[in-house]
């Protein structure tokens, strides 16, 4: 049986459109993986939901065109994070107040995926509603590394990295409120992009904190993620926030050189405390930049360490906002007690994990009448000073900017309890999204066996430039696979 992930997506679709394996093979193949995968000794817990027989039967009704106008995910097997509407799969955002809600629509995103030919092949588990950087707040169990079981995958999205990892599939979407794709992207060796803010329709995906969530695309390679973003991209009348500007076409985009770009170094990225193994890896990412003719250059972000405590106002207001919906009446679970203020109460109580309404009530904090201006309405403005940071250097002609993606490589499971230093493993990558720019995690090689990963951030829809430097460290760093998927 042919091994999906010996094939990139578009060689797989190409086979695909030409009948070369049929798209229920193709499926097969991927649940085969996933099935061995299971078989191992640690049980990785990546999905949440599936169903087989739904999934061969969506293969099977693939129509394939005979004029050769081929579709560009033509039985491409694709993960969806959990907290991404599906039709017929539960949408559980890792929450036990929606176990069992099957969405009544779905995601703009699955809709062109569908459309594009791809096969859903199941959802992915995350921390609660994408509260997490570990995928240990799901209510429904941790999910493992493919690369050591005894560590976390990262997370939020940390079932769409290791579905990636495990190679059931060489496409996944996850979501982005903070640095949900990069972020174990990184700790499980794959690439993930989050694009920029409006690229891609939230229509679909549940809100955690609307103004900064984006969905992303975990890939095996640059080229996988970039050609999974190409699908979902663009406008979408049912997300108001979505750009209504042209998408460009990227198939091109991996193979630009980026002979003549100009890719920035932040010094508060590179800090005296980074273990100098990570900081040893990115600088190899540099390296190989400078090998292929790109000018690097050092510059400043001077306001980056405001960022985790701008964006832990920020997050958790909107969510206590778009949490309220969960009320025991419109969706999901509803707990049995005496009145309706009892009922929302109990519901909300058992329904919700202590990560959750640990953010539920700092967001209502910092919005209440008496201190919205002392720390909201401050960290709006200190939103706008991080953003105005990123402008000068663009306008200064800095076209990327390269940093590590996390601190350090993959932790074990349960080493990190105390919730601001989880926090802090987001750093260098909540930046990105309080700016609504593109950013993506690319694989630099290993660290003790674990994986890292090199961030690039670039100006507003400049994707492209972003995957050009991308596909170069990567051809530079090779792609490697994890014990589980080689
Ligand atoms: N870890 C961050 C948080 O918990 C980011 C999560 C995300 O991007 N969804 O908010």
């Amino acid at each position: 049986m042919t091994r999906v992930s010996d094939h990139s997506a578009a060689e797989l679709a190409r086979l695909v459109s030409t009948k070369q394996i049929s798209a229920r093979e193709a499926c097969d193949a991927a649940f085969a993986q996933r099935d061995l995968v299971r078989a191992g000794p640690e049980h990785l817990n990546i999905f949440l939901g599936h169903d087989c027989d739904w999934s061969r039967e969506s293969a099977e009704r693939l129509q394939l065109n005979d004029s050769g106008d081929a579709l560009p995910l033509a039985g491409v097997p694709v993960a969806i994070k959990d907290n991404i509407a599906t039709l017929h799969l539960p949408t559980t955002c890792g929450s036990r107040l929606l176990d069992g809600y099957v969405s009544p629509f779905e995601a703009t995103a699955v809709a062109r995926l569908r459309r594009a030919g791809a096969t859903i092949i199941g959802k992915t588990n995350l921390d609660e509603f994408g509260m997490g950087s570990s995928t240990e707040h799901s209510a429904f169990g941790a999910t493992r590394n493919p690369w050591d079981p005894s560590r976390v995958p990262g997370g939020s999205s940390g079932g769409s990295a290791a579905a990636v990892a495990a190679g059931i599939c060489r496409i996944a979407l996850g979501s982005e409120t903070g640095g949900s794709v990069r972020q174990p992207a990184a700790f499980c060796g794959v690439v993930g992009i989050k694009p920029t803010y409006g690229r891609v329709s939230r229509y679909g995906l549940v809100a955690y904190a609307s103004s900064l969530d984006h969905i992303g695309v975990f890939g095996a390679s640059v080229a996988d993620a970039a050609l999974g973003l190409q699908v979902i991209a663009g406008h979408d009348a049912l997300d108001a926030t979505s750009v209504n500007q042209q998408v460009p076409d990227w198939s091109d985009a991996p193979v630009t050189s980026v002979k003549g770009m100009t890719i920035g170094c932040p010094l508060e990225y590179f800090p005296a405390t980074l273990d100098p193994a990570v900081r040893g890896r990115v600088m190899a990412a540099v390296d190989a930049l400078r090998d292929a003719g790109a000018h690097i250059v050092d510059v400043s972000l001077p306001h980056t360490e405001l960022a985790i405590p701008t964006y832990y106002i920020i997050a958790p207001a909107e969510a206590s906002s778009n949490l309220s919906r969960y009320d025991g009446v419109r969706y999901g679970q509803r707990a049995a007690a005496d009145g309706l203020g009892a009922m929302y109460e109990q519901t909300r109580a058992r329904g919700l994990g202590a990560e959750v309404t640990r953010r539920i009530l700092l967001g209502t904090f910092v919005l209440s009448a008496g201190y919205y201006d002392a720390y909201y309405r401050q960290a709006m403005r200190v939103r706008a000073l991080i953003a105005n940071d990123f402008t000068q250097l663009f306008n200064r002609g800095i076209d990327a900017l390269i940093t590590p993606t996390t601190p350090t490589p993959a932790f074990l499971l349960g080493a990190v309890s105390d919730p601001y230093a989880m926090y802090l493993s987001d750093i260098f990558t909540v930046t990105a999204n309080l700016v609504g720019i593109p950013a993506m995690s690319v694989p630099v090689g290993q660290v003790g066996g674990l994986p890292v990963g090199a961030q690039i951030m670039t100006r507003h829809f400049d994707e492209a430039r972003m995957i050009a430097i991308g596909s170069t460290i990567e051809r530079a760093f090779g792609v490697t696979r994890s014990p589980v998927a080689s």
